[in-house]
């Protein structure tokens, strides 16, 4: 297995893991960008937003559900939180298993860099 949020699905690398279930799994960011920045993946490997599936429909809810779930366990709910998925190069997509990232904490910029 060469991806590598595969492997940290499979607790094959260490991951600071704050949720999981048998379709989704979430850790905190190893260069986190905000006071939270939890990354929500599912088990399943999926390159990029490009490759999903209808099939990936209710999957796909699933990390977004979670994402705000995981906000508003953080207290994050009410002054707000940013979800961003990343595809490809110009996103500056750098793992090809597909992440929704979850941010919060502090005033974000808009537009995103
Ligand atoms: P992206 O640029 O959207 O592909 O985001 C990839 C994210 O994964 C970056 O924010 C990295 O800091 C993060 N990352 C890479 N390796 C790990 C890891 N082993 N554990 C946790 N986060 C990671
Ligand atoms: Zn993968």
């Amino acid at each position: 297995m060469s991806c590598l949020f595969c492997r940290v699905a499979a607790k094959e690398i260490p991951a600071s893991i704050v949720y999981e279930d048998d379709r989704l799994v979430a850790f905190n960011d190893i260069n986190p960008q905000a006071p939270m920045h939890v990354l929500v993946i599912p088990r399943r490997h999926i390159a990029t937003l490009n490759d999903l599936g209808m099939d990936a429909d209710g999957l796909v809810g699933e990390m977004v559900r979670r994402g705000a779930a995981i906000a508003e366990e953080g207290g994050y709910a009410a002054r707000g939180y940013r979800t961003v998925f990343n595809c490809n190069a110009d996103a500056g997509q750098t793992v090809f298993h597909i992440h929704l990232h979850v941010l919060g904490g502090r005033r974000l910029g808009w537009p995103p860099g």
